[in-house]
């Protein structure tokens, strides 16, 4: 089929890719100049594992162009995957969907076939519909259905969740649901030319369809960013326990999600959730549910507990260290988590200006987000190309994302270059066995006692 991606963001791009992958011919649209430039030249405007090697494999059926004229003329189906920020006030963020939604319609109202446009951003429940009436009320309903088919991929395993994703969310009418069974086909049924470097996971031979209406598509992607942020705020509770009654999270985290009624992912303790969708989505959907009148409770305390909890962690470095002023900090890690170069409410970021503010000198790295956050991080901020010369001086090691070559990191390492013998391993990535005796290791509710 011939389809349109508006946006080429982290969804856009490897949903773009991925339906070249299964043999579709696609056109990625994007205004932002330099992102199309950088395609256009076969390379990847941001960092996702598999995606330049993704590119070059599909290049044949991959086009690229800043305009919404020249892209949708050639679709069947048009995608808008662009983003949905977070208002001040918690709501989501309509504008650019609203701008590309007009950019569209006015293309397509002049085109002689008929489009199924289907919206891939995550929206508050009803948009695809209020969206659909304008379209209506331009006497154009003929030419163009809407649908909602929102995406459950996680940043730094985008394209494999694309291929191999747990389910397909179609949500629309009848044609609607027709159409988008076609187009992922060879999805449902897996039956497209493996990637090289992506192994289909063991035992996946079909992945379920839901065919549902617009409503019950949008509810179930903030249903399902809510439930993860969840577990990850109620384990981060079960820790800041198990410090108070020297228990160990990650057993206690092992053995509740061996019942699979719980499951063990997304029970990990740490310094709280962040990236560009469970901070912005909780808050949107707490938003949707206040607006209904309804209060959500444990999703507020899911938002609670998460502010909290990077503080919470501070505080042990603060304990640890005692006065913060004139001393130096190395940060290692600054994306929200591994495998994404994505430092959108990273919780790095608010972290680092903390202990700024209480006086500390910041030495930072990260493998892959290193150049950018020069725009998001002070000057005063050390940004260091390698974690040797991040720990020169430093009087403690603070682990803000578990990136693997941060869990190699032994005592003897550390202290090489280290002043002092503090580590705050704020992810949990580390063997405090390994460091007992040597240096002081903190955790999240790693309270051990033999
Ligand atoms: P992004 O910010 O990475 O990308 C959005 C892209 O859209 C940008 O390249 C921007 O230049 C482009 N754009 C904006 N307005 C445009 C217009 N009028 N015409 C053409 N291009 C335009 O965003 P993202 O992370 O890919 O997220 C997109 C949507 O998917 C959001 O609603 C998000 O909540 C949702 N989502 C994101 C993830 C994720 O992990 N990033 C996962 C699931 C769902």
């Amino acid at each position: 089929m011939k389809v349109a991606v508006i946006g080429t963001g982290y969804v856009g791009l490897t949903t773009g890719v991925a339906l070249a992958q299964i043999g579709h011919d696609v056109v990625c649209i994007d205004v932002d100049e330099r992102k199309i430039a950088s395609l256009r030249q076969g390379k990847a405007p941001f960092f996702e594992p598999f995606l330049a090697d993704a590119l070059d494999a599909n290049r044949s059926r991959l086009y690229y162009t800043t305009s919404i004229k020249e892209g949708l003329v050639h679709g069947d189906v048009a995608f808008l995957a662009v983003g949905t920020p977070q208002n001040p006030n918690g709501s989501a963020n309509l504008t650019y969907l609203h701008q590309a939604f007009a950019s569209a319609l006015s293309v397509l109202e002049k085109k002689a076939s008929s489009t199924l446009l289907v919206n891939k951003c995550t929206a508050p429940v009803g948009t695809t519909e209020s969206l659909s009436q304008e379209i209506a009320a331009r006497g154009l309903s003929d030419q163009i259905n809407l649908a909602s088919n929102p995406e459950f991929l996680r940043q730094g395993c985008a394209l494999s969740d694309n291929l191999y994703p747990n389910r397909l969310v179609l949500g629309g009418n009848a044609p609607a649901h027709e159409t988008l069974l076609r187009l992922y086909a060879p999805i449902i049924n897996q039956t497209f030319h493996l990637p090289a470097h992506l192994p289909r996971p063991q035992g996946l031979q079909q992945v379920p369809a839901f065919l549902v209406n617009t409503r019950t598509a949008e509810l179930a992607k903030y249903a399902a960013n809510a439930f993860l942020a969840m577990k990850i705020s109620f384990i981060n509770e079960v820790a800041n326990m198990a410090d108070l009654v020297e228990a160990d999270v990650i057993q206690v985290a092992d053995i509740i999600g061996a019942d699979v009624r719980i499951g063990r992912a997304f029970l990990n303790a740490g310094i709280g959730y962040g990236g560009s969708c469970f901070p912005k989505d909780t808050l949107a959907l707490r938003h949707m549910a206040d607006t209904h009148g309804y209060h959500f409770k444990l999703l507020s305390a899911v938002i609670e507990v998460n502010n909290a909890q990077c503080i919470r962690v501070v505080e042990k470095l603060r304990d640890a260290l005692g006065e913060l002023r004139g001393k130096t900090i190395a940060v290692l890690g600054l994306t929200f988590k591994p495998g994404t170069d994505d430092l959108r409410e990273a919780p790095s970021i608010p972290m680092i200006y903390h202990l700024l503010l209480e006086g500390a000198n910041i030495r930072a790295h990260d493998p892959v987000a290193g150049d950018q956050a020069r725009f998001v991080l002070p000057h005063k901020v050390k940004l260091c190309a390698e974690v040797q010369d991040t720990l020169e001086g430093a009087d403690a090691v603070f682990i803000v994302t578990e990136w693997p070559l941060y869990q190699k990191l032994t005592p003897e390492v550390l202290k090489e270059k280290m002043r002092g013998n503090v580590v705050v391993d704020g992810r949990n990535c580390l063997d405090p066995r390994l460091f007992a005796g040597q240096m002081r290791y903190i955790g999240v509710g790693r309270g051990l006692k033999p």
